[in-house]
Protein backbone atom coordinates (compact mmCIF):
# COMPACT_ATOMS: atom_id res chain seq x y z
CA UNK A 1 0.00 0.00 0.00
CA UNK A 2 2.70 2.46 1.11
CA UNK A 3 4.29 1.69 -2.45
CA UNK A 4 1.71 2.19 -4.19
CA UNK A 5 0.97 5.55 -2.49
CA UNK A 6 4.28 7.36 -2.63
CA UNK A 7 4.71 5.69 -6.28
CA UNK A 8 8.35 4.27 -4.97
CA UNK A 9 10.07 0.79 -4.44
CA UNK A 10 9.65 -0.08 -0.24
CA UNK A 11 12.26 -2.69 0.97
CA UNK A 12 11.36 -4.74 4.12
CA UNK A 13 14.81 -5.17 5.32
CA UNK A 14 14.69 -8.17 7.36
CA UNK A 15 18.74 -8.86 8.95
CA UNK A 16 20.32 -12.51 10.06
CA UNK A 17 18.26 -12.99 13.39
CA UNK A 18 14.85 -11.91 11.77
CA UNK A 19 15.48 -13.90 9.22
CA UNK A 20 16.24 -17.30 11.69
CA UNK A 21 13.39 -16.59 14.01
CA UNK A 22 10.00 -18.34 14.13
CA UNK A 23 6.68 -17.11 15.37
CA UNK A 24 3.16 -17.53 14.66
CA UNK A 25 1.81 -14.98 11.96
CA UNK A 26 -1.49 -13.44 11.84
CA UNK A 27 -2.89 -13.51 8.05
CA UNK A 28 -4.53 -11.11 6.36
CA UNK A 29 -6.65 -11.06 3.00
CA UNK A 30 -4.48 -9.85 0.49
CA UNK A 31 -5.93 -6.57 -0.69
CA UNK A 32 -6.87 -7.23 -4.53
CA UNK A 33 -7.47 -4.64 -6.74
CA UNK A 34 -10.63 -4.72 -8.59
CA UNK A 35 -9.83 -2.69 -11.55
CA UNK A 36 -8.85 -4.10 -14.59
CA UNK A 37 -5.32 -3.68 -15.12
CA UNK A 38 -4.29 -1.72 -18.07
CA UNK A 39 -0.86 -0.59 -19.94
CA UNK A 40 0.28 3.10 -18.89
CA UNK A 41 2.25 4.79 -21.72
CA UNK A 42 4.50 7.44 -19.37
CA UNK A 43 7.99 7.32 -20.97
CA UNK A 44 8.97 10.70 -19.26
CA UNK A 45 8.76 8.49 -16.28
CA UNK A 46 10.16 4.82 -17.50
CA UNK A 47 12.46 6.26 -20.10
CA UNK A 48 15.57 7.02 -18.21
CA UNK A 49 17.44 9.18 -20.39
CA UNK A 50 19.49 12.24 -19.02
CA UNK A 51 17.00 14.81 -19.53
CA UNK A 52 14.40 12.94 -18.24
CA UNK A 53 16.22 11.41 -15.13
CA UNK A 54 17.16 15.18 -14.15
CA UNK A 55 13.26 15.69 -14.37
CA UNK A 56 12.57 12.78 -12.15
CA UNK A 57 15.13 14.02 -9.64
CA UNK A 58 12.45 16.75 -8.75
CA UNK A 59 9.87 13.94 -8.18
CA UNK A 60 12.32 11.92 -6.14
CA UNK A 61 12.77 15.12 -3.93
CA UNK A 62 8.98 16.01 -3.43
CA UNK A 63 8.53 12.40 -2.82
CA UNK A 64 11.19 12.04 0.11
CA UNK A 65 9.29 15.17 1.64
CA UNK A 66 5.77 13.31 1.75
CA UNK A 67 7.36 10.42 3.24
CA UNK A 68 9.48 12.40 5.48
CA UNK A 69 6.06 13.69 6.34
CA UNK A 70 4.18 10.31 6.60
CA UNK A 71 7.63 9.02 9.45
CA UNK A 72 5.98 11.06 11.99
CA UNK A 73 2.82 9.48 12.21
CA UNK A 74 3.52 5.34 11.18
CA UNK A 75 2.23 3.60 13.47
CA UNK A 76 5.94 1.18 13.46
CA UNK A 77 7.68 4.90 14.71
CA UNK A 78 6.27 4.42 18.40
CA UNK A 79 7.60 6.24 21.31
CA UNK A 80 7.23 4.14 24.48
CA UNK A 81 7.73 6.32 27.66
CA UNK A 82 8.64 4.79 31.07
CA UNK A 83 11.51 5.91 33.14
CA UNK A 84 12.35 9.02 31.59
CA UNK A 85 15.88 9.01 33.20
CA UNK A 86 16.95 7.16 30.07
CA UNK A 87 15.82 7.10 26.75
CA UNK A 88 16.88 4.42 24.19
CA UNK A 89 16.19 5.15 20.14
CA UNK A 90 16.33 1.70 18.15
CA UNK A 91 15.45 -0.55 15.68
CA UNK A 92 14.82 -4.41 14.66
CA UNK A 93 16.27 -6.53 16.39
CA UNK A 94 18.33 -4.38 18.57
CA UNK A 95 15.21 -3.33 20.46
CA UNK A 96 14.11 -6.87 21.89
CA UNK A 97 17.81 -6.76 23.01
CA UNK A 98 17.65 -3.38 24.43
CA UNK A 99 13.97 -4.19 26.00
CA UNK A 100 15.09 -7.42 27.24
CA UNK A 101 18.32 -5.39 29.08
CA UNK A 102 16.72 -2.53 30.41
CA UNK A 103 12.76 -3.27 30.48
CA UNK A 104 11.61 -0.21 32.42
CA UNK A 105 13.73 3.07 30.35
CA UNK A 106 11.90 5.20 27.75
CA UNK A 107 12.07 3.69 23.96
CA UNK A 108 11.77 4.93 20.68
CA UNK A 109 11.26 1.87 18.27
CA UNK A 110 11.84 2.51 15.04
CA UNK A 111 9.75 0.78 12.60
CA UNK A 112 10.72 2.87 9.25
CA UNK A 113 14.40 3.93 9.26
CA UNK A 114 14.63 5.81 6.01
CA UNK A 115 13.44 8.58 6.14
CA UNK A 116 13.72 9.40 9.98
CA UNK A 117 10.83 11.19 11.48
CA UNK A 118 12.62 14.29 13.03
CA UNK A 119 10.08 15.91 14.58
CA UNK A 120 9.14 12.63 16.45
CA UNK A 121 12.47 12.24 17.51
CA UNK A 122 13.52 15.84 18.52
CA UNK A 123 10.06 15.62 21.04
CA UNK A 124 11.27 11.91 22.36
CA UNK A 125 14.96 14.10 23.08
CA UNK A 126 12.78 16.62 25.02
CA UNK A 127 11.04 14.30 27.32
CA UNK A 128 14.44 12.48 28.68
CA UNK A 129 17.65 13.15 30.24
CA UNK A 130 20.06 10.79 27.96
CA UNK A 131 19.88 8.64 24.83
CA UNK A 132 21.54 6.23 23.69
CA UNK A 133 21.48 4.99 20.23
CA UNK A 134 21.58 1.38 20.13
CA UNK A 135 21.79 0.00 16.64
CA UNK A 136 24.34 -3.06 14.99
CA UNK A 137 27.17 -1.92 12.50
CA UNK A 138 27.17 1.20 11.07
CA UNK A 139 26.47 4.48 12.83
CA UNK A 140 23.10 4.94 10.49
CA UNK A 141 20.46 6.49 12.86
CA UNK A 142 23.45 7.74 15.47
CA UNK A 143 24.71 10.21 13.07
CA UNK A 144 21.59 11.70 11.41
CA UNK A 145 20.37 12.51 14.92
CA UNK A 146 23.34 14.14 15.91
CA UNK A 147 23.38 15.88 12.90
CA UNK A 148 19.94 17.09 14.08
CA UNK A 149 21.69 19.08 16.62
CA UNK A 150 20.60 16.40 19.26
CA UNK A 151 23.36 14.54 22.08
CA UNK A 152 22.92 11.08 22.08
CA UNK A 153 25.25 8.32 23.06
CA UNK A 154 26.10 5.59 20.19
CA UNK A 155 29.07 4.00 18.91
CA UNK A 156 31.43 5.04 21.68
CA UNK A 157 29.79 2.47 24.19
CA UNK A 158 28.85 -0.11 21.25
CA UNK A 159 30.44 -2.39 18.83
CA UNK A 160 30.62 -1.56 14.93
CA UNK A 161 31.14 -5.30 14.52
CA UNK A 162 29.39 -8.03 15.53
CA UNK A 163 25.77 -8.93 16.22
CA UNK A 164 24.41 -7.77 19.65
CA UNK A 165 22.72 -9.33 22.80
CA UNK A 166 21.29 -8.19 25.32
CA UNK A 167 24.44 -8.49 27.42
CA UNK A 168 26.43 -6.00 24.77
CA UNK A 169 23.46 -3.82 25.61
CA UNK A 170 24.01 -3.65 29.27
CA UNK A 171 27.93 -3.58 29.07
CA UNK A 172 27.44 -0.36 26.69
CA UNK A 173 24.58 1.38 28.72
CA UNK A 174 26.61 0.73 32.47
CA UNK A 175 29.97 1.50 31.32
CA UNK A 176 29.18 5.29 32.19
CA UNK A 177 28.59 4.45 35.81
CA UNK A 178 31.50 3.34 37.90
CA UNK A 179 31.03 0.19 39.24
CA UNK A 180 29.97 -1.15 35.86
CA UNK A 181 29.00 -5.17 35.10
CA UNK A 182 30.09 -8.28 35.19
CA UNK A 183 28.55 -10.81 33.10
CA UNK A 184 28.38 -14.66 33.66
CA UNK A 185 31.35 -16.49 31.43
CA UNK A 186 29.98 -18.81 29.36
CA UNK A 187 32.00 -21.46 28.19
CA UNK A 188 29.38 -23.34 25.42
CA UNK A 189 31.13 -26.32 23.42
CA UNK A 190 31.29 -25.18 19.54
CA UNK A 191 28.58 -26.33 17.04
CA UNK A 192 29.36 -25.22 13.55
CA UNK A 193 26.74 -26.00 11.28
CA UNK A 194 27.70 -29.09 8.51
CA UNK A 195 26.53 -30.97 5.41
CA UNK A 196 23.58 -33.19 6.60
CA UNK A 197 23.92 -37.02 6.64
CA UNK A 198 23.19 -38.21 3.39
CA UNK A 199 24.18 -34.90 1.37
CA UNK A 200 25.14 -35.73 -2.39
CA UNK A 201 27.68 -32.44 -1.76
CA UNK A 202 29.74 -34.45 0.57
CA UNK A 203 31.17 -37.20 -1.97
CA UNK A 204 32.04 -34.06 -4.66
CA UNK A 205 33.98 -31.98 -2.21
CA UNK A 206 35.41 -34.64 -0.57
CA UNK A 207 36.95 -35.28 -4.61
CA UNK A 208 37.56 -32.04 -4.70
CA UNK A 209 39.57 -31.45 -1.41
CA UNK A 210 41.75 -34.54 -2.27
CA UNK A 211 42.74 -33.04 -6.07
CA UNK A 212 44.08 -30.16 -4.19
CA UNK A 213 42.80 -27.64 -6.75
CA UNK A 214 41.73 -24.61 -6.13
CA UNK A 215 37.99 -24.23 -5.70
CA UNK A 216 35.89 -21.04 -6.55
CA UNK A 217 32.77 -21.26 -4.54
CA UNK A 218 29.31 -20.01 -4.18
CA UNK A 219 26.33 -19.48 -1.81
CA UNK A 220 25.12 -22.37 -0.99
CA UNK A 221 24.85 -25.35 1.92
CA UNK A 222 27.94 -26.56 -0.36
CA UNK A 223 29.64 -23.61 1.06
CA UNK A 224 30.54 -25.50 4.44
CA UNK A 225 32.32 -27.77 2.73
CA UNK A 226 35.35 -25.29 3.31
CA UNK A 227 35.27 -26.65 6.84
CA UNK A 228 37.86 -29.47 8.07
CA UNK A 229 37.83 -32.38 7.69
CA UNK A 230 36.39 -31.50 3.72
CA UNK A 231 38.56 -28.61 2.74
CA UNK A 232 37.25 -28.42 -0.37
CA UNK A 233 36.46 -24.91 -1.18
CA UNK A 234 38.49 -21.90 -1.24
CA UNK A 235 36.16 -19.11 -1.82
CA UNK A 236 32.90 -17.70 -1.45
CA UNK A 237 32.50 -13.86 -2.93
CA UNK A 238 29.33 -13.42 -4.06
CA UNK A 239 26.40 -15.29 -5.72
CA UNK A 240 27.50 -15.99 -9.39
CA UNK A 241 31.11 -15.36 -8.49
CA UNK A 242 32.17 -18.89 -9.27
CA UNK A 243 32.13 -18.96 -12.91
CA UNK A 244 33.63 -15.85 -13.17
CA UNK A 245 36.28 -16.39 -10.79
CA UNK A 246 37.36 -19.80 -12.29
CA UNK A 247 37.74 -18.44 -15.77
CA UNK A 248 39.63 -15.24 -14.30
CA UNK A 249 42.36 -17.83 -12.27
CA UNK A 250 42.30 -20.32 -15.01
CA UNK A 251 43.75 -16.61 -17.61
CA UNK A 252 46.37 -16.03 -14.52
CA UNK A 253 48.11 -19.27 -14.18
CA UNK A 254 48.11 -20.47 -17.82
CA UNK A 255 47.98 -23.78 -16.41
CA UNK A 256 45.54 -26.01 -17.12
CA UNK A 257 43.97 -28.49 -14.41
CA UNK A 258 44.18 -26.42 -11.58
CA UNK A 259 40.65 -24.54 -10.96
CA UNK A 260 37.20 -25.37 -10.67
CA UNK A 261 34.21 -23.03 -10.06
CA UNK A 262 31.36 -25.01 -8.14
CA UNK A 263 27.53 -23.37 -7.60
CA UNK A 264 24.28 -24.57 -6.83
CA UNK A 265 21.61 -25.51 -9.82
CA UNK A 266 19.85 -22.66 -8.67
CA UNK A 267 22.55 -20.33 -8.18
CA UNK A 268 23.85 -21.72 -11.81
CA UNK A 269 20.32 -20.41 -13.13
CA UNK A 270 20.29 -17.18 -11.59
CA UNK A 271 23.90 -15.92 -11.99
CA UNK A 272 26.08 -18.53 -13.77
CA UNK A 273 24.77 -18.93 -17.43
CA UNK A 274 26.28 -15.64 -18.25
CA UNK A 275 29.78 -16.11 -16.95
CA UNK A 276 29.85 -19.62 -18.33
CA UNK A 277 28.80 -18.04 -22.36
CA UNK A 278 31.81 -15.78 -21.43
CA UNK A 279 34.27 -18.50 -20.46
CA UNK A 280 33.15 -20.11 -23.69
CA UNK A 281 33.65 -16.95 -25.64
CA UNK A 282 37.16 -16.13 -24.30
CA UNK A 283 38.56 -19.38 -24.45
CA UNK A 284 38.77 -20.74 -20.58
CA UNK A 285 40.18 -23.82 -19.57
CA UNK A 286 38.61 -24.09 -16.32
CA UNK A 287 35.90 -26.53 -15.39
CA UNK A 288 32.61 -25.55 -13.42
CA UNK A 289 30.51 -27.82 -11.66
CA UNK A 290 26.96 -27.57 -10.69
CA UNK A 291 25.99 -29.50 -7.56
CA UNK A 292 22.21 -30.32 -8.84
CA UNK A 293 20.61 -31.37 -6.35
CA UNK A 294 17.25 -30.93 -7.95
CA UNK A 295 16.18 -28.32 -5.43
CA UNK A 296 17.17 -24.99 -3.82
CA UNK A 297 18.22 -26.58 -0.79
CA UNK A 298 19.73 -23.78 1.55
CA UNK A 299 16.81 -21.34 1.85
CA UNK A 300 13.99 -24.28 2.17
CA UNK A 301 13.17 -26.86 -0.89
CA UNK A 302 11.83 -24.09 -3.48
CA UNK A 303 11.23 -25.05 -7.06
CA UNK A 304 13.62 -23.39 -9.85
CA UNK A 305 12.99 -23.76 -13.46
CA UNK A 306 15.35 -27.04 -13.68
CA UNK A 307 12.87 -29.08 -11.55
CA UNK A 308 9.55 -29.03 -13.66
CA UNK A 309 7.83 -27.43 -11.37
CA UNK A 310 6.98 -23.82 -10.48
CA UNK A 311 6.79 -22.31 -7.05
CA UNK A 312 3.45 -22.93 -6.88
CA UNK A 313 3.69 -26.60 -7.75
CA UNK A 314 2.50 -26.16 -11.10
CA UNK A 315 3.71 -28.84 -13.91
CA UNK A 316 6.45 -26.96 -16.34
CA UNK A 317 8.94 -27.31 -18.69
CA UNK A 318 12.03 -28.30 -17.25
CA UNK A 319 15.64 -26.73 -18.03
CA UNK A 320 18.28 -28.88 -19.62
CA UNK A 321 21.67 -28.15 -18.37
CA UNK A 322 23.38 -30.69 -20.70
CA UNK A 323 21.12 -28.98 -23.64
CA UNK A 324 22.13 -25.57 -22.44
CA UNK A 325 25.68 -25.95 -21.78
CA UNK A 326 25.58 -27.52 -25.32
CA UNK A 327 23.95 -24.56 -26.82
CA UNK A 328 26.03 -22.10 -25.01
CA UNK A 329 29.49 -24.37 -26.89
CA UNK A 330 30.70 -26.25 -23.70
CA UNK A 331 31.63 -29.45 -25.79
CA UNK A 332 33.22 -31.32 -22.51
CA UNK A 333 29.53 -31.42 -20.52
CA UNK A 334 29.51 -34.71 -18.27
CA UNK A 335 26.56 -36.17 -15.37
CA UNK A 336 28.05 -37.56 -12.35
CA UNK A 337 26.63 -38.82 -9.19
CA UNK A 338 28.73 -37.70 -6.52
CA UNK A 339 27.65 -40.69 -4.29
CA UNK A 340 29.88 -42.94 -6.62
CA UNK A 341 33.35 -41.29 -5.20
CA UNK A 342 35.44 -43.04 -7.75
CA UNK A 343 33.95 -42.73 -10.59
CA UNK A 344 33.17 -38.59 -9.69
CA UNK A 345 37.58 -38.38 -9.09
CA UNK A 346 37.72 -40.02 -12.88
CA UNK A 347 35.43 -37.70 -14.02
CA UNK A 348 37.05 -34.00 -12.84
CA UNK A 349 40.22 -35.67 -13.53
CA UNK A 350 39.37 -36.18 -16.98
CA UNK A 351 37.75 -32.80 -17.54
CA UNK A 352 40.72 -30.69 -16.11
CA UNK A 353 43.11 -32.20 -18.50
CA UNK A 354 40.42 -31.20 -21.45
CA UNK A 355 40.99 -27.62 -23.67
CA UNK A 356 38.77 -26.13 -23.35
CA UNK A 357 35.54 -25.10 -20.89
CA UNK A 358 34.69 -28.05 -19.11
CA UNK A 359 30.65 -28.82 -16.92
CA UNK A 360 30.45 -31.44 -14.79
CA UNK A 361 26.77 -31.90 -13.28
CA UNK A 362 27.02 -33.48 -10.20
CA UNK A 363 23.45 -34.97 -9.79
CA UNK A 364 21.55 -36.30 -6.64
CA UNK A 365 18.76 -35.14 -4.96
CA UNK A 366 19.22 -33.02 -1.65
CA UNK A 367 18.70 -36.05 1.35
CA UNK A 368 16.20 -33.86 2.66
CA UNK A 369 13.82 -33.80 -0.44
CA UNK A 370 14.06 -38.07 -0.30
CA UNK A 371 12.83 -37.60 3.64
CA UNK A 372 10.15 -34.87 2.13
CA UNK A 373 8.99 -36.80 -0.45
CA UNK A 374 9.38 -39.93 1.47
CA UNK A 375 10.89 -41.72 -1.54
CA UNK A 376 14.44 -43.20 -2.21
CA UNK A 377 15.35 -43.43 1.41
CA UNK A 378 18.05 -45.88 2.07
CA UNK A 379 19.27 -48.56 4.50
CA UNK A 380 21.59 -47.38 7.61
CA UNK A 381 24.60 -48.19 7.97
CA UNK A 382 26.73 -49.96 11.14
CA UNK A 383 29.93 -50.32 11.24
CA UNK A 384 31.03 -53.88 12.62
CA UNK A 385 34.07 -53.16 15.42
CA UNK A 386 35.80 -56.70 15.05
CA UNK A 387 36.69 -55.45 10.93
CA UNK A 388 37.33 -51.89 11.82
CA UNK A 389 41.06 -51.08 11.75
CA UNK A 390 40.75 -47.52 13.06
CA UNK A 391 42.45 -46.37 9.48
CA UNK A 392 39.96 -43.04 10.37
CA UNK A 393 39.34 -42.65 6.39
CA UNK A 394 35.74 -43.12 6.99
CA UNK A 395 36.17 -39.49 9.72
CA UNK A 396 37.53 -37.77 6.16
CA UNK A 397 34.31 -37.44 5.44
CA UNK A 398 33.12 -35.56 8.17
CA UNK A 399 29.95 -36.99 8.09
CA UNK A 400 27.61 -36.35 11.76
CA UNK A 401 26.87 -39.85 12.33
CA UNK A 402 30.40 -41.10 12.43
CA UNK A 403 32.64 -40.59 15.40
CA UNK A 404 35.52 -41.58 17.05
CA UNK A 405 35.89 -44.12 20.18
CA UNK A 406 39.18 -44.73 21.57
CA UNK A 407 40.04 -48.71 22.21
CA UNK A 408 41.18 -47.40 26.17
CA UNK A 409 37.95 -46.22 27.08
CA UNK A 410 35.54 -49.18 25.71
CA UNK A 411 37.78 -51.49 27.61
CA UNK A 412 34.45 -53.72 28.54
CA UNK A 413 34.13 -54.71 24.80
CA UNK A 414 37.05 -56.63 24.81
CA UNK A 415 38.35 -55.36 20.91
CA UNK A 416 41.37 -56.96 19.29
CA UNK A 417 43.69 -54.44 17.82
CA UNK A 418 43.73 -55.60 14.09
CA UNK A 419 47.15 -53.12 13.49
CA UNK A 420 49.68 -52.86 16.56
CA UNK A 421 49.25 -48.74 15.84
CA UNK A 422 45.42 -49.01 16.19
CA UNK A 423 44.04 -46.31 18.71
CA UNK A 424 39.93 -46.69 18.12
CA UNK A 425 37.44 -47.63 16.45
CA UNK A 426 35.00 -45.44 14.16
CA UNK A 427 31.18 -46.14 15.09
CA UNK A 428 28.09 -44.66 12.84
CA UNK A 429 25.19 -43.76 14.41
CA UNK A 430 22.68 -45.44 12.95
CA UNK A 431 19.61 -43.72 13.69
CA UNK A 432 20.96 -40.32 12.11
CA UNK A 433 22.79 -42.07 8.88
CA UNK A 434 21.11 -42.00 5.51
CA UNK A 435 22.67 -44.99 4.64
CA UNK A 436 23.96 -43.49 1.22
CA UNK A 437 27.42 -45.79 1.33
CA UNK A 438 30.37 -43.04 0.30
CA UNK A 439 32.05 -44.23 3.98
CA UNK A 440 31.19 -47.81 2.69
CA UNK A 441 33.30 -46.70 -0.09
CA UNK A 442 36.52 -45.08 1.48
CA UNK A 443 36.64 -48.08 4.16
CA UNK A 444 39.08 -51.03 2.64
CA UNK A 445 38.24 -53.38 5.78
CA UNK A 446 35.08 -54.35 4.93
CA UNK A 447 33.83 -52.89 8.00
CA UNK A 448 30.86 -50.85 6.97
CA UNK A 449 27.59 -52.85 6.74
CA UNK A 450 24.05 -52.18 6.02
CA UNK A 451 21.96 -52.35 9.96
CA UNK A 452 19.80 -55.78 9.57
CA UNK A 453 16.18 -55.20 9.54
CA UNK A 454 15.67 -56.66 13.40
CA UNK A 455 18.97 -54.55 14.55
S1 LIG B 1 26.40 -43.98 4.92
FE1 LIG B 1 28.20 -43.13 5.95
S2 LIG B 1 28.59 -41.22 4.87
FE2 LIG B 1 26.49 -41.82 4.35
S3 LIG B 1 25.18 -40.85 5.89
FE3 LIG B 1 25.69 -42.84 6.72
S4 LIG B 1 27.50 -42.48 7.97
FE4 LIG B 1 27.30 -40.72 6.62
S1 LIG C 1 37.21 -46.62 7.14
FE1 LIG C 1 36.56 -48.60 7.96
S2 LIG C 1 38.36 -49.40 8.99
FE2 LIG C 1 38.73 -47.24 8.66
S3 LIG C 1 38.01 -46.29 10.56
FE3 LIG C 1 36.30 -46.23 9.14
S4 LIG C 1 35.16 -48.10 9.58
FE4 LIG C 1 37.16 -48.34 10.52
Amino acid sequence: RMSEEFDTPVFLRTTTRVSHSKSIVELEEPERKTEKRNIRHDPSKYVMVPAKARERRIEVEKRMDRLRAFAETFAENRMEMQDTRVGIITAGMPYNYAKDAFPDYSYLKLGMVHPLPSDLIREFASKVDKIYVVEELDSFIEEQVRAMGIEVIGKEVFPYTGEFDPGIVEIGVTSNVAEGVTLPELSLPQRPPNLCPGCPHRGLFYVLGKLKVFVTGDIGCYTLSFMKPLEGLDSCVCMGASVGMAHGMDKVLEEKGRVVGVLGDSTFIHSGITPLLNMVYNKSNAVVVICDNRTTAMTGMQEHPATGFTLQGAATKALDFVVLAKALGIDNVQVVDPFDIKNTRRVIKEELSREGPSLVISRAPCALLAIKKKAGLRVPLRIDPDKCTGCKACLGLGCPPISWQRLEDMEEMKIEKKTKKQEGIAMIDSALCDGCTLCQQLCSAGAIEEVAEDE
